[in-house]
């Protein structure tokens, strides 16, 4: 646990949530101030303000308990489809330094759009320069 993180804190009950799925290692809550009704916020037990960082059962769990509620979460609010999102790191808009997954429950007609409707300032990148990408990533790992 980290002395300062809001969701260790609401991970151990020292603030209030309201909770909606917990096993060993994740722990799943509704978000304070929701996108759209039904918004639920999936956590790892263990502090780590990093996806990258998670160990990969971790990782695993995590991710097995937001597909596990998607679909209860879709069925209780009438939603017909999900935004599965993270905001890894403070350049991707992450405000809560504790891994955590978005589920914001989608409807038709919302008119929100996809993630790449976001405001992206897409670089211009020939093929080669895509190789080249793929390859520093494979090499990276
Ligand atoms: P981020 O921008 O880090 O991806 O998202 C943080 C999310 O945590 C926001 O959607 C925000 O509304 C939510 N949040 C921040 N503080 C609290 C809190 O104390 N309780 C709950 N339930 N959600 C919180
Ligand atoms: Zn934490």
């Amino acid at each position: 646990m980290s002395q300062d993180c809001i969701f260790c804190k609401i991970i151990d009950g020292e603030l209030p949530s309201r909770s909606v799925y917990e096993d060993e290692d994740v722990f799943a809550f509704l978000d304070v101030n929701p996108l759209a009704e039904g918004h639920t916020l999936v956590v790892p037990k263990a502090h780590d303000p990093r996806v990258g960082g998670l160990p990969d059962d971790v990782a695993a769990a995590v991710f097995t308990a937001m597909s596990e509620l998607t679909p209860a979460i879709e069925r209780a609010v009438d939603a017909d489809g999900m935004t599965v999102a993270v905001n890894d790191g403070e350049a991707a808009g992450q405000e809560v330094p504790h891994v955590h997954g978005h589920l914001v429950p989608r409807f038709e007609g919302d008119g929100v759009g996809p993630i790449h409707s976001l405001q992206w300032a897409r670089p211009d990148l020939d093929d080669a320069a895509l190789d080249d990408v793929a390859e520093s990533i494979r090499e990276a790992r």
